[in-house]
């Protein structure tokens, strides 16, 4: 066996790139089985730093950093996409590294992430790159009305303008500080959905259940997942898709692929995530197997088994906003109420500040049908705020 089809076991540590509540949930499934863990975040309070048996405290261009988190670790992964693909270049001269900086790299940047799509042949919006007011001004009427996106950074809706009109599309571009950007048709949309596929090193894919997933403000609010939540042929139309954007890429890891289902019934993607995701929360208490197990497992050439979800589900993100549901004083939400509900399942990230818009926490909901947990996940609405 060569050293890279070499199995990494319990005992070994494992490195993340980025500190956030990707890296903590990542962190905590490691140590779980038996690993110790290193992150390298700049903030000394991030979520994964704090729970870490190491933390690496520099900034992700830090050579100091990176060749600590090379000395330590056996291999390393990323818990955020615009972690720079430099970064994870030169840590995969020495150390195994997944998924690969050329994957991140057109992860980070929309424009490649279409034109990687459209080279899988899945179906995507259409849309026009615009990096020039030269390329501004031939973009084709019928984009509008439409959403302009920066091709890099933006996340959570940000970094989006909805724009109507050609004076409108110019006036976002400005805005938006004139860098580059895509414009894409603003679609019929009658639902969203995501997948989310681990992919080892040899090729062989495993996926967890489409996702069906609700947007409120740009900002993930709620992921449903039961038998049938989508019509299945959808279902493995979004699968089959997942699949090939995976493969297209070499892809080594758990990748979240999210789509647009149309008011005429058509699948389009919308984008990649290079590691595990928001809509894949649930799997923590509705899956054997969780999204962080399986990046555990990918990372560290551990076989990778098929996820068979146990429970119907939903996902109600907790956003900083229910904090202040009684006014402009931070109030600490009732959990003790949620939690006296049957199968409600707590995840908070450990961030002290409570920010309006900020990702503070989750609660899954599991229960024996798909009506009781929606009935459960209402009753937690209600008492939240
Ligand atoms: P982000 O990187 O912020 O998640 P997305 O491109 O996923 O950006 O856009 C956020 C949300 O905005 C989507 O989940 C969807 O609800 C809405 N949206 C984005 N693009 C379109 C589009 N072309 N047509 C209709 N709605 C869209
Ligand atoms: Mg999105």
């Amino acid at each position: 066996m060569s050293a890279d089809q070499d199995v990494i076991l319990p005992g070994a540590t494992l490195g993340v790139l980025g500190g956030g509540q990707l890296g903590r949930m990542f962190v905590q499934e490691a140590q779980a089985m038996g690993y110790f863990t290193a992150v390298l975040d700049a903030d000394p309070t991030s979520p994964a730093g704090l729970v870490s048996h190491h933390h690496i405290r520099t900034g992700y261009e830090d050579a100091q950093g990176l060749a600590e988190m090379a000395r330590l670790c056996a291999a390393v992964t990323t818990e955020f996409e615009n972690v720079p693909a430099a970064a994870l270049d030169l840590l995969a001269q020495t150390r195994r590294v997944s998924p690969a900086g050329s994957a991140v790299a057109i992860a980070q940047d929309r424009a490649a992430e279409k034109a990687h799509f459209v080279r899988c042949g899945v179906p995507v919006a259409p849309h026009a790159l615009i990096e020039s007011p030269e390329q501004m001004a031939a973009v084709p009427a019928d984009l509008l009305p439409g959403i302009l996106k920066t091709a890099r950074m933006g996340y959570d809706g940000k970094g989006q303008a909805r724009v109507s009109t050609p004076a409108e599309r110019a006036a976002a571009w400005q805005d938006l500080g004139g860098v580059p950007c895509v414009l894409e048709k603003m679609l019929p949309l009658a639902q969203e959905c995501s997948v989310i596929v681990a992919r080892g090193r040899d090729g062989a894919m495993v996926h967890l259940p489409v996702q069906r997933n609700l947007h409120r403000g740009g900002i993930l609010a709620v992921t449903e997942v039961y038998e049938q939540n989508l019509p299945p042929a959808l279902a493995a139309q979004a699968l089959a898709a997942a699949k090939s954007v995976a493969d297209g890429l070499h892809y080594v890891g758990v990748l979240c692929v999210e789509f647009f289902v149309l008011q005429d019934g058509s699948l389009v993607v919308n984008e990649i995530a290079p590691r595990p995701h928001n809509s894949g929360h649930y799997s923590q208490d509705a899956c054997d197997v969780s999204q962080f197990e399986l990046q555990l497992r990918c990372m560290t050439g551990l076989p990778l088994t098929q996820p068979r979800l146990h429970s119907p589900t939903i996902m109600l993100n907790l956003l900083g906003d229910l904090w202040f549901a009684q006014g402009d004083a931070p109030v600490t939400p009732a959990w003790e109420q949620v939690l006296a509900l049957p199968g409600c399942h707590l995840r908070l990230y450990g961030k002290r500040d409570a920010k309006r818009g900020r990702k503070m926490g989750h609660l899954n909901v599991t229960g024996a049908t798909p009506e009781a947990v929606r009935a459960v996940a209402l009753q937690a609405a209600a008492i939240l705020g």
